[in-house]
């Protein structure tokens, strides 16, 4: 099995009777992925993050890091950004990361490298309490780079971030990316998971239900759109078309779901050599947004039709 950074069998967490926040969650996570894991609020990501982490009591199943177990020793080559760590306000942010760097153990700290990195290099020596939030972040961000990690966690980072703010974190976290860091982020943003990581995972009431890459997810319905001068004979081409999944008829426009290995040239040459004149013809790729809420909707429907099923 390659290099797999993080995986996580059956983990579970229950924290009462009625509360399974984190249920059989199975996780594998290779060296090099920013992987996000997606949901709504309440759907298990910071329990998952704590327990991954050692902060929270697992109730059930394992976590393996680097392939070599949950020792708590293993947390030095993991930096987290969880929630804002403690920051003295007086102090600059060269002091306030000499004193991360004295509680971590840490001998010599790279500190104008970092303080480089996440652009607070002209700033590091104001006062900590005259920084924005997003400067605030970017510090904690430093901070947890400190003993240089393999792995850096990020919940939620640009919650409360203006626009510029939030642009400015997503960049750092490529650029960590471009590091050879592997990440794992937690975010109910669809907008950010599609931005940011390579790779996700869907997280409804804890339990994981959906798992793949960004980008297979943003292909996979790949609609397109097409109409004729006759759209008898649009109809007749397209049913005998190979790279055509399904069709469906509004007005004159046929909408096709069409097979990943067609383009939509492929569709338009296809046509043209069985004598259809296009008239219009459009793809539209499905965004991670409509996947996610697609996914949700599933879900909900399976849950129901279970429901009915078991009621009936
Ligand atoms: P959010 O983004 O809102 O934090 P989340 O996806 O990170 O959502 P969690 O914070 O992991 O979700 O919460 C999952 C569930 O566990 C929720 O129902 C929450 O109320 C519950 N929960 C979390 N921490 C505790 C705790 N310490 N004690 C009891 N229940 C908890």
């Amino acid at each position: 099995m390659g290099d797999i950074i993080l995986q996580t069998e059956q983990l579970t967490k229950r924290f009462s009777k009625r509360i399974l926040a984190v249920d059989g969650l199975d996780l594998q996570i290779p060296r090099g992925q920013v992987f996000g894991l997606l949901g709504p609020n309440g759907s298990g990501k910071t329990t998952t993050l704590g327990m991954i982490l050692g902060v929270v009591s697992k109730t059930k199943g394992s976590y393996n890091w680097f392939g070599e177990g949950d020792d708590y020793k293993l947390r030095k080559r993991i930096g987290a950004i969880l929630e804002q760590p403690n920051f003295y306000p007086f102090l600059s942010a060269r002091q306030n990361l000499i004193v991360h760097s004295r509680i971590k153990d840490i001998r010599k700290p790279d500190t104008d490298g970092l303080l480089k990195m996440v652009g607070l290099y002209e700033r590091s020596n104001d006062p900590f309490k005259t920084y924005s939030l997003g400067m605030k972040q970017r510090l904690a961000i430093a901070s947890a780079m400190l003993a240089d990690p393999e792995v850096l966690i990020f919940d939620e980072p640009t919650n409360g971030l203006d626009p510029q703010g939030i642009a400015e974190i997503r960049q750092l976290i490529l650029n960590i990316r471009d590091m050879n860091k592997t990440i794992v982020l937690a975010s109910h943003l669809l907008d950010e998971v599609q931005k940011v990581c390579s790779h996700f995972a869907v997280l409804r009431k804890g339990k994981k239900i959906y798992t793949g890459s960004v980008k297979e997810a943003l292909e996979s319905t790949n609609t397109i759109s097409v109409s004729a001068d006759d759209t008898v004979l649009l109809v007749q081409a397209i049913s005998s078309c190979p790279g055509v999944v399904s069709v469906e008829r509004d007005g004159d426009i046929l909408k096709l779901q069409i097979d990943d290995a067609w383009s939509v040239a492929a569709i338009n040459t296809y046509l043209v050599e069985h004598k259809v004149a296009v008239n219009y013809i459009q793809q539209k790729r499905s965004s991670l947004e409509e996947k996610f809420l697609e996914i949700l909707k599933e879900s909900d429907q399976s849950l129901s039709t279970l429901h009915n099923q078991s009621v009936s």
